[in-house]
C-alpha cells in the first residue's frame, strides 16, 4: 500500500518531476552562506516568466491563491459593482469577492470546454460590470478574442486564472497575456512546481507594477505623495543614520495593508529549471491525452473533449464525459475505474452551490449546464507527464472494461 491508496494509476499529487538539475541547484544554495530571500534567482525567474508569457510584468507570489487575491485587489472594485465569474473552477479563483460588497454573477459554461460560454456572458453584461474572472479549465484556453473584444466594448477588465494553462497556447499567444491580468499556480499538482507552493501574477500596466512591488514588500497599497523639501516629518538623527529610510513622501490613502508575498530563492531557482522543461512536460501530457482520446472515442457512452484547432491544450486535467443519451451512470463509471486501479478525482464542484455562495442567494438552476455536467457527466483522469506506458495501457484497458460493463 502506498500513500496513493494502492492505485496503480494514481491521481497526480506531483504534476511535474525533479531531476539532477534541481537537486544540484538546491545543494549549492543550501551549502552557501548567501541569503535565500528576495534575491537574484527570483528576479531572473520573473524575467524568464515575462518572456515566456509575453507580458510586460510578472511578479512571483507565494501561491496562486495570493496572486488571485492580489488580482482582485488591483481591480479596484467599489460597492455595487458587478463581477462575472465562472462557476467551474477551484474556489480560490473567486473567494476574495466574498469580502467585498459586489454583485457576483455566475456565467454558465460550454459543455465541451467547461469554460465560460460567451453567449451567456453577453446576457450578463450590464453598465455596472467591472470585471470578468475566468479560468482556462484544465488547460484549454477560453474564447479570449471574443471575451476581450466585449471587455473593450463595455469597459470591464478580464482576469485569467491560468493556474491550469501553463504550456497552453491560444492563436499563437500564451494565457496570462490575453486578458488584463494573469494568475498562475506552481502548487505541487500543477504543470510545473516551485517546491510545492508558489504563484505568479502577470499584466502589462506599469502603475499596477508599482502597486504590487510596494504591497508585496510590506508597504501599503494606497496613494502616496511627495512631501515638499521644506517639510521635516521625522527627527534628523535617524535620517542621517539611515538615509534610505528618510520617508520624503507620505501615504494619503491606504487601500490595502502590505504583506510579504514573494518567492524564496530555492523556489524561484527550481521554477526557472522547471520552466525550461515545460515544453517537454506539456508534450508528454498531450501524448497521454491523445492515447486516452483514442480509446474513449471508440467507446459508446463516452464523449471526448474537442479542442478548437487554433489552441494548444495544456492538459493540466484530462476531462471526458459520459453521454447522457446513452443512459450510462457516471458515478458507476467512476466507482468501477477506481476499483480497477485508476484513481479518479472529479474537479470542480460548481462554486455557486457552495454554502458561502448559497448564503448570498445563489443556487441550483443558476448554471444548468455546469450543474448537469458536474452531477452526471464529467470525469477527470490522471494524465501527468511521468505516467509510464504500462500505466496508460492499464487505464485504457480499465476504460474499455468499464464501458463494456455499464453499457451492457
Ligand atoms: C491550484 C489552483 C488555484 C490556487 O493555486 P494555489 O497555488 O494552490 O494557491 C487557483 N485556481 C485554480 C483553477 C487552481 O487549479
Amino acid at each position: 500500500m502506498t500513500d496513493n491508496g494502492g492505485y496503480e494509476v494514481p491521481y497526480p499529487r506531483l504534476g511535474s518531476r525533479f531531476d539532477e538539475a534541481e537537486i544540484s541547484l538546491l545543494t549549492s544554495l543550501l551549502t552557501s552562506t548567501e541569503g535565500l530571500s528576495q534575491g537574484p534567482l527570483r528576479d531572473r525567474f520573473e524575467a524568464d516568466f515575462r518572456d515566456y508569457v509575453g507580458s510586460a510584468h510578472a511578479f512571483s507570489m507565494t501561491s496562486g491563491t495570493v496572486a488571485l487575491r492580489l488580482a482582485i485587489q488591483l481591480l479596484g472594485l467599489n460597492p455595487g459593482d458587478e463581477v462575472i465569474v465562472t462557476p467551474q473552477t477551484y474556489n480560490a479563483t473567486i473567494q476574495p469577492l466574498l469580502e467585498l460588497d459586489v454583485r457576483v454573477r455566475f456565467c454558465d459554461i460550454d459543455p465541451n470546454t467547461l469554460n465560460i460560454d460567451v453567449d451567456v456572458l453577453r446576457t450578463l453584461i450590464s453598465p455596472r460590470t467591472r470585471a470578468v474572472i475566468l479560468v482556462h479549465y484544465g488547460g484549454l484556453p477560453a474564447d479570449m478574442d471574443e471575451i476581450v473584444r466585449l471587455s473593450r466594448e463595455h469597459g470591464f477588465l478580464v482576469v485569467e486564472d491560468a493556474a491550469h494553462a501553463l504550456g497552453a497556447e491560444y492563436r499563437g499567444r500564451r494565457p496570462g497575456s490575453l486578458g488584463d491580468i494573469g494568475c498562475f499556480s506552481f502548487h505541487s499538482t500543477k504543470n510545473i512546481t516551485t517546491l510545492g507552493e508558489g504563484g505568479m501574477i502577470t499584466f502589462d500596466r506599469d502603475d499596477w507594477a508599482e502597486r504590487v512591488l510596494r504591497w508585496r514588500g510590506n508597504q501599503c497599497d494606497g496613494i502616496y505623495r511627495s512631501l515638499p523639501p521644506s517639510a521635516t516629518p521625522i527627527p534628523p538623527v535617524p535620517q542621517a543614520l539611515y538615509p534610505e529610510l528618510s520617508y520624503t513622501h507620505e501615504c494619503v490613502e491606504v487601500r490595502y495593508a502590505g504583506t510579504n508575498a514573494t518567492m524564496s530563492e530555492p523556489a524561484a531557482g527550481v521554477g526557472r529549471l522547471q520552466l525550461r522543461k515545460l515544453p517537454e512536460l506539456t508534450a508528454r501530457r498531450r501524448s497521454n491525452a491523445g492515447q486516452l482520446d483514442q480509446t474513449l472515442a471508440a467507446l459508446p457512452g463516452a464523449r471526448i473533449q474537442r479542442a478548437p484547432h487554433d489552441v494548444l491544450h495544456a492538459y493540466h486535467l484530462y476531462t471526458f464525459f459520459v453521454d447522457p443519451e446513452s443512459g450510462v451512470d457516471r458515478d458507476r463509471v467512476v466507482a468501477r475505474l477506481r476499483e480497477l486501479g485508476v484513481e479518479v478525482w472529479l474537479r470542480y464542484f460548481p462554486l455557486h452551490l457552495l454554502p458561502e455562495w448559497r448564503r448570498l442567494g445563489h443556487g441550483l438552476g443558476e448554471c444548468p449546464v455546469a450543474e448537469r455536467l458536474w452531477f452526471g457527466q464529467q470525469i477527470n483522469l490522471p494524465c501527468q507527464p511521468w505516467l509510464g506506458e504500462t500505466q496508460i495501457k492499464k487505464m485504457r484497458v480499465a476504460l474499455e472494461e468499464t464501458f463494456s460493463e455499464v453499457t451492457a
